[in-house]
């Protein structure tokens, strides 16, 4: 059976340093969420990760979802779970109160997906859309349409999915088939939508699909898109539930990994049409979608990190119990002994670490970013988000994975087994970094948009903000050594940005083609400096942080290791960057 073992003092740790609670704390409308209360909500989120979520990991990666006699069905026990989720209220944790929300601030939130991810990524997918959809409801929903979907949706009642894709429509949505037609319901929606996650299941009476379809209007490509409602079951305007809808779904996907969520092919009105609401304008589907396109890929980053924490749990244990060789002394040996091992784990705590640094750091900015009463400097984090959230989605995916890859390489053999932990850590962490945009796809946004578009002006200042704080730490006896690494590497990824500034549109083959060793070069830099922060708090001598001396020492090595072992070769990458380009545009295939 799996076991999840929630790191109470690393989220502890991320929340107060990285996210920095207590500033946020005393923004408005956060003034209630103190700290002990928080402990609260992360000490309960721990026990229901633990115990309700963990044990039905594995049951869900050997049974998977399936179709039995015309219906979804998931593993045992996965349907008691969710309604233990909904009673406890878990899914109203980060709405706003107005909407029947707790209202905590998203490091919060984030911190409670950690450990509902780490516990169980196939069951915590499930949850992946509320977040989205509410916000959309909140933002462009009729009054109905607020009254009725709201507060089944906030509360977890009904589950909802994101239907986007088709099969000639991935990661290019102007090629969206699914068409829209009025009539005297509202709106008929026909088309087919593959690989929905929970498009279909037992767990919850009603699913509410968000569809992004074409418009009566049959404009071409992302402009002619709107965003509908499609609910499985009809609903009055009381929210009574009624007949079926229009709506089924044909298949299950096979896959290699999160095997318990359900990934769907949907028919939407195979016969007379699925009945669907218009949500917000038409032809702006797309352009409301970038509302809560930032949170949904800082929920996947979060993912990502969780696969790691999973990966590097498994691996510590079994590298302990493994008897393998011998020491100096030549008495037998757990391989944990072995210093190739040691290096694999300690890859494993220092990226991992990096990886949470990013994530509850752009938490927090995320809140700056609604919150701060000063108009100039809520701007300031909204442009920051902005840069952030393709960084943390795609360097914390693709570093999760690869510490998903050790793992299996610390178990060795063991690792290799279908049933082994390892592997399905492996398996599970492979699909973060193709969903909600790919690697690819955030490093294009990256650089066109995030960098290119806003003339440098959000990463430049990131990136002296950051210089000028590392240098106030230069005479820190911690972390002396690593201040001149860093300083030469913001340096160089300083170079490396005002090279990119340099080249016009004409090279924007040139700059697609090196943009993810881009991504690359900025994720590592992030997370050494914010390792360093971590350690400088750590060990302030006015620190309140009350952290014991492991794990202290523990920030320490993993810090050095990072800025040494991923820092250093990454240094390179701006002379990949500068130079790279032509031996990708000019190879032929
Ligand atoms: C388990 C799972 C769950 C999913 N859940 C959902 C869901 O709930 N709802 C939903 O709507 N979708 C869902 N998806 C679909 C997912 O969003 C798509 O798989 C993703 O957007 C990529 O599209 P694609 O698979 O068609 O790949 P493609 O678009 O065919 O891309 C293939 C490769 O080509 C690259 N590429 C494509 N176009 C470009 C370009 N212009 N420039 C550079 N590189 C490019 C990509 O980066 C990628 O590496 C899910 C997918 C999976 C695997």
């Amino acid at each position: 059976m799996s076991t999840y073992y929630p790191r109470y003092d690393e989220i502890h740790f991320a929340l107060n340093v990285w996210s920095e609670m207590p500033g946020l704390q005393a923004l408005p409308g956060l003034e209630g969420q103190s700290a002990d209360i928080v402990s609260a909500v992360i000490d309960e989120a721990g026990r229901f990760a633990s115990q309700v979520l963990a044990p039905l990991d594995t049951i869900g990666d050997r049974e998977g979802a399936y179709i039995k006699d015309g219906r979804v069905c998931l593993p045992e026990g996965w349907g008691s779970a969710y309604n233990k989720f909904v009673e406890a209220q878990w899914n109203t944790v980060h709405f706003p109160e107005v909407i029947g929300g707790q209202g905590f601030a998203t490091p919060v939130s984030v911190a409670v997906s950690e450990m509902f991810n780490s516990a169980n990524i196939s069951f915590s997918l499930g949850l992946m859309p509320f977040s989205g959809v509410v916000s959309l409801l909140a933002a462009y929903g009729t009054e109905r349409q607020k009254r009725v979907y709201l507060p089944a949706l906030v509360s977890g009642r009904w589950t909802a999915t994101l239907a986007i894709t088709e099969p000639q429509a991935g990661t290019d949505l102007g090629a969206i088939k699914t068409k829209a037609e009025k009539d005297a319901a509202g709106y008929r929606i026909k088309g087919t939508k593959c690989f929905i996650t929970y498009g279909d299941h037992d767990m919850a009476e009603n699913i509410v699909h968000f569809v992004l379809a074409r418009g009566p209007e049959n404009v071409a490509g992302v402009k002619g898109l709107s965003l509908y409602v499609v609910s499985k079951f009809e609903v009055d305007d009381e929210g009574e539930i009624g007949s079926r809808n229009d709506v089924q779904c044909i298949s299950l996907e096979k896959k290699i990994g999160v095997r318990a969520s359900p990934t769907a092919t949907m028919a939407f009105g195979d016969e007379q049409g699925a009945v669907g609401e218009l949500l917000g304008e038409e032809n702006r589907g797309l352009a409301h979608m970038f509302l809560v396109l930032n949170r949904a890929r800082l929920n996947i980053a979060v993912f990502g990190l969780a696969s790691a924490e999973n990966a590097y749990q498994a691996a510590l244990s079994y590298a302990q119990e493994r008897i393998q060789g011998s020491d100096r002394n030549g008495r037998p040996c757990a391989i944990i002994e072995h210093p190739d091992v040691r290096r694999m784990l300690q890859d494993m705590r220092a990226s991992t670490d990096a990886m949470r640094a990013i994530a509850y750091y752009t938490a927090g900015v995320a809140e700056r970013a609604q919150r701060e009463p000063d108009e100039l400097l809520r701007s300031m984090y909204k442009k920051r988000l902005d840069l952030l959230t393709p960084i943390a989605k795609g360097w914390v995916t693709e570093n999760g994975f690869l510490a998903a890859s050790t793992g299996v390489q610390v178990a060795g053999g063991a690792g290799y087994l279908e049933e082994s932990r390892a592997s399905q850590y492996f398996r599970d962490a492979r699909v973060h970094t193709i969903y909600e945009g790919t690697t690819g796809v955030q490093s294009m946004d990256l650089v066109l948009r995030k960098v290119m578009r806003d003339e440098g002006e959000s990463a430049l200042l990131l990136l002296n903000s950051m210089l000028q704080e590392v240098l106030a730490y230069q005479h820190h006896d911690s972390v002396r050594d690593e201040v001149a690494l860093l300083s030469d590497a913001i340096a160089r990824l300083k170079d490396a940005t005002e090279w990119i500034l340099g080249q016009g549109d004409a090279q924007r083959e040139r700059l697609e083609a090196i943009s993810a060793h881009y991504l690359n070069f900025w994720g590592t830099v992030l997370g050494a400096w914010l390792l360093i922060k971590g350690v400088v708090a750590s060990t302030a001598t006015e620190s309140d942080l009350s952290l014991a001396n492991a794990f202290v020492d523990n920030k320490k090595s993993a810090m050095r290791y990072f800025l040494v072992h991923r820092l250093m070769p990454a240094c390179s990458l701006k002379d990949v960057i500068v130079q790279g380009a032509s031996s990708i545009t000019c190879a032929k295939f």
